[in-house]
């Protein structure tokens, strides 16, 4: 692990509006994510810093994916170095902002990124589900958070909008794989999924674009991710972790 600052250049972001409507696909969540969701976002407020540590370790996991089937999958992948980067950028106003962050691991292709994120294909997801909606305080949801995980859904405890863009490395069979985009607001039971306005801006692997809610644009601070950072992941990243904040 290693942990290195960086001032942020230029940033070409992702967002819905570059996206022609005609190519988005609307999809409504499975019911059990529509309920994990809820939980998370009503009952996990006092624990909200999980959501950087579930974003690495997800990155991390899709590095790790990576690196293993390399190993014996020939031509898989381009040589970019494994690694994760998180970007902070401050809206002109200062009000808003987003944090971006990106890995550079086994990707998602367009049905993946579905199944993956719009379906819960963990087992004891819907033991967790029953146990959370049971619990009448916040802090016996919290320990529940520590046993299960709440993982990529805990974005939404501090984003207004997610955007995951990504790429499957390229292989034998695929040797231009597309970058598709996952995008979902917090406040609807529904994402869409469309190719990439952008085009294929990652080498492979995956970027997570979080709009920031306006009460949580304390993250966007160097001192607050780095703490995060070394607090959560920096002992269980077997990558390096890149953190690039504005002046
Ligand atoms: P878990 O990590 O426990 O499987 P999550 O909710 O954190 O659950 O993530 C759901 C799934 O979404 C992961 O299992 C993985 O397939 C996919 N995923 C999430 N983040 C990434 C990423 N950065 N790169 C590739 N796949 C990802
Ligand atoms: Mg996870």
């Amino acid at each position: 692990f290693s942990l290195l600052l960086l001032s942020l250049t230029f940033v070409s972001a992702v967002s819905a509006q570059d996206a022609d409507d005609t190519q988005k696909t609307k999809f409504d969540y499975q019911s059990d994510v529509t309920r994990l969701r809820k939980i998370v976002i009503n009952s996990l407020y006092s624990h909200r810093d999980v959501w950087l540590r579930e974003l690495i370790s997800n990155s991390n996991d899709a590095l790790e994916k990576f690196r293993l089937t390399s190993l014996t999958k020939k031509g898989f992948g381009n040589d970019d170095p494994l690694n994760i980067t998180v970007k902070a950028i401050r809206d002109e106003d200062e009000k808003g902002g987003k944090i971006i962050i990106t890995d550079t691991g086994i990707g998602m292709s367009k049905d993946e990124l579905a199944a993956n994120l719009g379906t819960l294909a963990k087992s004891g997801t819907t033991e967790f589900l029953n146990r959370a909606e049971n619990a009448d305080t916040t802090t016996g949801t919290g320990n529940l958070i520590g046993a299960f995980g709440v993982g990529f859904y805990s974005s939404f405890l501090v984003a207004d909008r997610v955007y995951v863009a990504s790429r499957p490395p390229r292989s034998k069979e695929i040797p231009e794989p597309e970058q598709w985009v996952f995008s979902s607001s917090s406040d609807e039971s529904s994402f869409e999924i469309y190719p990439d306005p952008r085009g294929a801006t990652l080498g492979q692997g995956t970027e997570i674009t979080l709009i920031m809610k306006p009460d949580a644009v304390k993250y966007l601070s160097t001192n607050v991710l780095t703490e995060l950072i070394d607090k959560h992941s920096a002992f269980s990243s077997t990558f390096p972790i890149y953190l690039f904040t504005q002046k």
